[in-house]
C-alpha cells in the first residue's frame, strides 16, 4: 500500500466552528478551483487547423448547454431558474459567432470565447438592471465553457448522483444559488466566518455546516467524513461512535412548522420576526409565519449599481416589503455600504480599514444626501401601505448622532426612528442612546466583530468572531439594560436582536434571559428558535443566560447553556 493511501486510511479529527447544526456521514466532494483565465490571443495550437479549432469551440459550447439543461430539469425553484439561464447563455448564438470570428483570426478557442465573453458582459453591464444583473451569467457560462475546452471539472458545485458533503475554501454568493439540499448533506470550509455566506446559506437551507476549518483542505474527494455541525468537528473514516450520533440525528423529532406566535412556556411573548433582503423574500417570510419584518436590509436595492436607484424605484423595492406583511411591523434598516458591502457611488476602496471607516450612518457625513433622499423613499412607500414601519440607522455610534438620525426621520415623516447597536461604545451607552430614539436592535455580527476586534469575514479568527464570546453577551446585557432604562418614567425603549444569534435556538433563549424583546432571523429559522423558546420560562432564560454570562469562554458558555436546553438534541439542533 502506497504511503498516502495509508494516510487515507487514518481516522483524523479536524476542528472549526460550527455554524449549523446537525450530524451526518457522507462522501466529500471538493468544490473544484475557479477557472483561471487564458492568455489574452493565446493562438491556436500548432497542428491544429482553425475549422477544427471551430468545431471545438462549438461541441463545448454545446456541452454545456446541454449539462445545464439537463440540471435545470432536474432541479427546482431559485436553482432551476439560475440553471435555465445559465443554458441559454451557453447556446447564445451571438456569443459563439463573436467567439469563432477570433478563432478564423488564429486565436485559440480558450481565448476567444474568454474574449468575445467579456465584450458581451460588459456591454450587458453598461445597460443596467435586469440586463446587468445577466453580465455574471455570461462570466459563469465562459468558465464553464472554458473548463469544458481544458478538460478540467466545471465550476460551481459539482454535480453527483449521491448526496455528498461539499467542501470549498468558502461560498460565493452565486454558488449557493445552485446549492440543493437534497444533493449536499453538509457544507465544510476552509475559509469564512460564522456571519460568513457560507454559514447563512447553511442555516437557512438547514445544512449541518462548519466553517474555518483550516486543516480540512487536505481532504479529497471520495474521503468518508462525519460532520458535526455543533460541535464543529470532522471526522475523517469515522467509527461507530460517529456512525450512532448520525443515526441519532438521523431520528430527530421533526421540528413542527412555525405557527406564527412566538412566546415562551409561561406564555411570555417574544415576537418572531424575520430578517429579508427584496420583497420576494418578504413573501416567502410572510408564509412562513414570520411576525413582522425585524430588519430589511436595503441593500439589496443598492448593491451590484454604479450610482443611487431612484426615488420612484425605492419607493417601488420598499413598498413591495412592506404590502407583504399588511399590518404588521416592519423594521428597516437605512443604508449599510461599505466593508463587507461595498457600492461603487459611496464606497471609497482606498481606505485602510474598511470596518473601522466611513460605512453605514456614517456615510452620511462624507456623502450628504443619499440617506435624505432614500429616507423619503421609506416615508413615501410607509404612506402607500399599511405596514407599521419603523426605521433605524446601521453603525451608531453616540447619542449625537442617534439623535441626528431621529431628527431626519422626523422630517422625513417617519414616525418610529430606531438604532442599530453594532458598535461597543453604542451598547456602553445605550441608555442615552435609546433615550433618543424610539427602539434598538443589536446587530450581533458586528456587535460581535467590533467587540473582539476581528474582521467577521476572516476564517482565521472564526473563534474569536462568536456571538457566544462572553464579552458579547456582557453588552447585549448592557444594551438591554440600557433601554429598560431609558425610559426612566416608566415607558422602557424596546430592544431586538437582529444579528445572526437570534437564529441560533440556545443563543435565543440566553438573548431573551438578558432582556431582549423580540428576535429577528432568517425564515428558515423560526421553527428551531420558536420551538426551544417554548421549552423555557422567562424564570429559565434569565438563569441560563446568567450561565452564559460567567462563562470564561465561548464554548464553556454554549456547553453550559446546551446542557441545560435538552429538546435540541430532540429535534437535532
Ligand atoms: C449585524 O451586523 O448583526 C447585522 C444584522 O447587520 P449586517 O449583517 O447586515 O451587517
Ligand atoms: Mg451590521
Amino acid at each position: 500500500m502506497s504511503e498516502s493511501a495509508q494516510h487515507d486510511d487514518a481516522v483524523r479529527t479536524f476542528s472549526g466552528v460550527g455554524v449549523s447544526a446537525g450530524r451526518v456521514i457522507g462522501a466529500v466532494k471538493r468544490m473544484p478551483d475557479p477557472v483561471a483565465p487564458p492568455a489574452d490571443g493565446a493562438p491556436i495550437a500548432d497542428g491544429v487547423s482553425i475549422e477544427e479549432e471551430s468545431e471545438r469551440l462549438k461541441q463545448a459550447t454545446q456541452a454545456v448547454a446541454a449539462t445545464l439543461k439537463e440540471r435545470a430539469s432536474k432541479a427546482t425553484g431559485d436553482a432551476a431558474a439560475v440553471l435555465k439561464a445559465t443554458a441559454l447563455m451557453a447556446s447564445d448564438r451571438s456569443l459563439l459567432k463573436s467567439a469563432t470570428k477570433l478563432v478564423a483570426s488564429g486565436t485559440s478557442a480558450e481565448s476567444a470565447l474568454w474574449e468575445a465573453a467579456d465584450a458581451v458582459a460588459t456591454q450587458l453591464a453598461a445597460l443596467g438592471g435586469y440586463m446587468a444583473e445577466r453580465a455574471t451569467d455570461v462570466l459563469d457560462v465562459r468558465s464553464r465553457i472554458v473548463a469544458e475546452l481544458r478538460g478540467v471539472p466545471a465550476p460551481g458545485i459539482p454535480d453527483a448522483d449521491e448526496p455528498f458533503v461539499l467542501w470549498a475554501v468558502d461560498l460565493a454568493p452565486a454558488d449557493t444559488a445552485t446549492l440543493d439540499p437534497a444533493k449536499v448533506l453538509a457544507l465544510v470550509t476552509s475559509d469564512g466566518g460564522p456571519q460568513s455566506h457560507t454559514a447563512i446559506i447553511a442555516r437557512s437551507l438547514g445544512l449541518p455546516a462548519i466553517v474555518a476549518a483550516t486543516e480540512t483542505t487536505a481532504l479529497v474527494d471520495g474521503d468518508v467524513v462525519f460532520v458535526d455541525g455543533i460541535n464543529g468537528e470532522v471526522v475523517r473514516n469515522p467509527g461507530e461512535a460517529e456512525a450512532l450520533l448520525a443515526e441519532a440525528y438521523a431520528s430527530r423529532v421533526e421540528l413542527p412548522a412555525f405557527d406564527g406566535d412566538g412566546r415562551l412556556a409561561d406564555g411570555h411573548l417574544v415576537p418572531l420576526l424575520s430578517n429579508v433582503g427584496s420583497g420576494e423574500d418578504a413573501v416567502a417570510a410572510a408564509e412562513a409565519g414570520a411576525q413582522g419584518v425585524g430588519l430589511l436590509r436595503t441593500e439589496f436595492c443598492f448593491l451590484g449599481r454604479d450610482k443611487e436607484p431612484g426615488h420612484d424605484e425605492q419607493v417601488a423595492a420598499y413598498k413591495a416589503v412592506f404590502d407583504a406583511f399588511g399590518g404588521r411591523k416592519v423594521v428597516v434598516r437605512t443604508l449599510d455600504a461599505g466593508a463587507d458591502k461595498p457600492l461603487p457611488f459611496l464606497t471609497d476602496d482606498s481606505e485602510p480599514n474598511p470596518a473601522l471607516g466611513v460605512r453605514g450612518y456614517r456615510c452620511d457625513t462624507a456623502t450628504p444626501g443619499v440617506l435624505g433622499r432614500q429616507l423619503a423613499a421609506i416615508a413615501e412607500a410607509a404612506e402607500s401601505s399599511e405596514a407599521d414601519v419603523w426605521t433605524m440607522a446601521p453603525m451608531i455610534s453616540t447619542p449625537a448622532e442617534a439623535a441626528r438620525f431621529a431628527a431626519m426621520c422626523a422630517e422625513a415623516g417617519l414616525k418610529t426612528p430606531g438604532v442599530m447597536v453594532e458598535v461597543p461604545s453604542a451598547a456602553v451607552l445605550a441608555r442615552q442612546l435609546t433615550a433618543e430614539v424610539d427602539f434598538a436592535s443589536i446587530g450581533t455580527n458586528d456587535l460581535t466583530q467590533y467587540t473582539m476586534a476581528a474582521d467577521r469575514q476572516l476564517g482565521a479568527l472564526a473563534e474569536l468572531n462568536d456571538p457566544w464570546q462572553p464579552a458579547v453577551l456582557h453588552l447585549i446585557k448592557a444594551t438591554a439594560d440600557g433601554g429598560a432604562a431609558a425610559g426612566g418614567d416608566g415607558s422602557p425603549k424596546p430592544v431586538g436582536v437582529c444579528g445572526e444569534a437570534a437564529a441560533d435556538p440556545a443563543l435565543a433563549v440566553v438573548l431573551v434571559g438578558l432582556g431582549v424583546a423580540t428576535l429577528s432571523m432568517n425564515r428558515r429559522a423560526l421553527p428551531a428558535v420558536a420551538a426551544i423558546l417554548k421549552t423555557v420560562s422567562m424564570d429559565d432564560a434569565r438563569r441560563i443566560a446568567t450561565l452564559a454570562l460567567e462563562a470564561g469562554s465561548a464554548a464553556e458558555a454554549k456547553a453550559h447553556v446546551r446542557a441545560e436546553l435538552p429538546d435540541l438534541d430532540r429535534f437535532g439542533l
